[in-house]
């Protein structure tokens, strides 16, 4: 029974039931979810009112095409713009938007220049691959798409690479798999302004950091940037394919019909999905997600960071790297955790990633930080 193609390394065993932060395996096996998938199921599993959103959905309509208006596509953009004059356009995954704002920062723009940075990470098809920072992802795929140029992440230097004649600048504000890398706020600040003042359009990429993960409903919120393009996936309907590109409005000619599309982008069982989840996703469950996250890097600098095998623990609000030095490998570590009921993600560079879901309460996540703390504690002795 091997018909699937070997692109994913797998674990030996299969997640087959969820309920909140924990999951169960096929041996009856429970697990407390530090991984939410890969930041998709940030409020959990069997979640009742999103279960219930998609259930009313289900029996109502699967499929429209996109021939048709959609009042639900229509919700859930508001609640994504919330009043601003913006646009969205709804597709299948980060992919997927990324490739659409490549294409809208082209045509809008009239240019096709791109500065993208070392170690993103902005999806698998050719124009998304074109922008990742990843050589290793690329190597026997090319010739990719041209005229996309790589400056450091986090290097002021990566400023004088902005220049009028580019299309986009196109940046995580914390590199997820590019190993957890946290963007200086001040140079964050200083890219988009340099994008601003150079008449070159700045896209976020937030499919990983975005929907409540960082605390705020986007991370760039944190720092009060003015992207013109956001891209959106993961957590956006908690499990149900989606992705979402949101531009301003100014860029919406570029986008007039015929210009881009897609079959299943906006399905109204992801869109009753998504708007569950950003009703869910309100000012005070975003301040409940803060406080658990103050909690958290409390812990996380006072008992992890000072361990022997760790480097340095980066990330902000419930997206964490604990990159661990040389002296042991990253999946002993995450094997070792699944033994003892704890899922957790690896990232670039020997990183322990974790992505717990939202909903985690804070004494599940001492719980989890301790199993984390012991075993990296006596990892050494052990291996
Ligand atoms: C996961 C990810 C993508 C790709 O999303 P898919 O849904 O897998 O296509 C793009 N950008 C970032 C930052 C991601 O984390």
């Amino acid at each position: 029974m091997k018909h699937l193609f070997p692109t994913y390394k797998r674990f030996p065993f299969e997640l087959v039931k969820g309920n909140g932060v924990t999951l169960t395996d096929n041996n009856g096996k429970q697990y407390l979810d530090l991984t939410a998938g890969i930041g998709v199921c940030n409020l959990g599993y069997n979640t009742a009112p999103i279960k219930a959103a998609v259930k009313d959905q289900l029996d109502k309509i699967w499929h429209t095409s996109n021939l048709y208006e959609s009042s639900l596509q229509e919700k859930v953009a508001a609640l994504l713009v919330k009043n601003e004059a913006k646009d969205v356009y709804f597709c299948n995954s980060g992919t997927e938007a990324n490739e659409a704002a490549l294409k809208l920062a082209r045509k809008a723009s009239g240019k096709n220049k791109v500065l993208a940075f070392d170690h993103s990470f902005h999806g698998r098809s050719y124009g998304s691959l074109s922008l990742t920072g990843n050589a290793k992802i690329k190597e026997g795929f090319g010739p990719l798409v041209p005229n996309v140029k790589f400056a450091i992440y986090n290097d002021p230097q990566a400023l004088t690479e902005i220049t009028s004649d580019l299309a986009a600048v196109i940046l995580e504000i914390i590199q997820g798999e590019g190993g957890v890398v946290t963007g200086d706020p001040a140079w964050l600040k200083a890219v988009a302004a340099k994008c601003k003042e150079e008449k070159v359009l700045l896209i976020i990429d937030e499919v990983q950091t975005g929907i409540g993960r960082t605390g705020t409903l986007f991370a760039y919120q944190h720092y009060n940037l003015d992207p013109d393009i956001v891209t959106l996936a993961k957590g956006l309907a908690n499990g149900l394919p989606v992705g979402a590109m949101i531009g301003k409005a100014e860029l919406a000619p570029a986008f007039g019909p015929g210009s881009h599309g897609t079959t299943f982008g906006g399905n109204p069982l992801a869109m009753a999905s998504a708007a569950a989840v950003l009703k869910i996703l309100d000012h005070e469950f975003l301040e409940s997600v803060q406080q658990k996250s103050l909690f958290l890097w409390h812990y996380l600098l006072k008992e992890i960071q000072p361990l022997e095998l760790v480097r340095e623990v980066s990330g902000k609000g419930l997206m964490v790297g604990i990159h661990l030095k040389e002296d042991i490998k990253v999946e002993k570590i995450i094997t070792s955790l699944q033994k003892q009921g704890i899922l957790t993600l690896s990232s670039r560079d020997n990183t322990l990633r974790l992505l717990p879901p939202l909903i985690i309460t804070g004494s599940e996540l001492l719980h989890a930080v301790q199993i984390i703390k012991s075993t990296l504690a006596n990892a050494i002795i052990s291996q």
